[in-house]
């Protein structure tokens, strides 16, 4: 075999830990560094407008790095590997509700198409394989609005007011729905998703991120 053929087979089959991106074992979720040093919770949060949701990091150290390097770093690949801690995280929920669907915070499209994924999709497809729950999108974002992470914690709410729809109210009315993100903040993008979502006659609707800002 070439070594040009066997450079591009290991570029291709190489997996990296998304908490440090070193090279790792395929089937595990993070390098042996890593793994003993990642400590998980289910941290309950409430998203604006009081739904419940739960994350298994704060937002710092190696749980930040991860979701930075997963989010703009273009590494769709860690979706795998950081959806069997949210897994866990959302578990009293999966034990106290039985959802119809798993949806995800519906980026721009312009958007999305830049970055070449939805982090939050690719968290929510990768969960919904671990707990056999359809995936399914519910809701699209059809107003281009600045990012979060550039409105100061006073204009996050009145920036997103407004920017999702349903894509299709049948699906979602009366139906129990579990949605994700990668990280909460404030929550006022999820609370604005999961308020789409019961305008438009869902029943039950909770949340899981990856990671939990605390302000403080
Ligand atoms: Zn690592």
């Amino acid at each position: 075999m070439s070594k040009f053929f066997r450079r591009l087979i290991s570029s291709v089959y190489t997996e990296r830990c998304p908490y440090c991106h070193s090279v790792m074992n395929f089937d595990d979720i993070a390098c042996s560094k890593c793994s003993p040093k990642i400590k998980q919770e289910p941290y309950l949060f409430f998203a604006g407008g009081g739904y419940k949701g739960f994350a298994p990091f704060i937002y710092e150290d190696i749980y930040a790095t991860a979701v930075k390097r997963f989010k703009f770093n273009n590494n769709p690949q860690y979706s795998k590997k950081l959806a069997v801690p949210l897994m866990s995280a959302v578990k009293e929920l999966l034990e106290e509700n039985t959802f119809d669907y798993i949806t995800c915070v519906p980026m721009y499209p312009k958007r999305e198409k830049k970055r070449g994924y939805n982090q939050a999709k690719l968290l929510a497809k990768d969960l919904s394989e671990l707990v056999n729950i359809p995936y399914m999108d519910l809701i699209e974002k059809y107003k281009d609005n600045p990012p979060q992470h550039e409105c100061d914690y006073k204009q996050r709410k009145t920036n997103v007011k407004g920017v999702y729809r349903a894509i299709n109210k049948e699906l979602i009315k009366g139906k129990n729905i579990l949605v994700i993100d990668d990280i909460i903040t404030s929550g006022c993008t999820l609370g604005e998703c999961c308020n789409t979502l019961r305008k438009s006659g869902a029943n039950i609707i909770c949340c899981g991120t990856i990671c939990m800002v605390i302000y403080t």
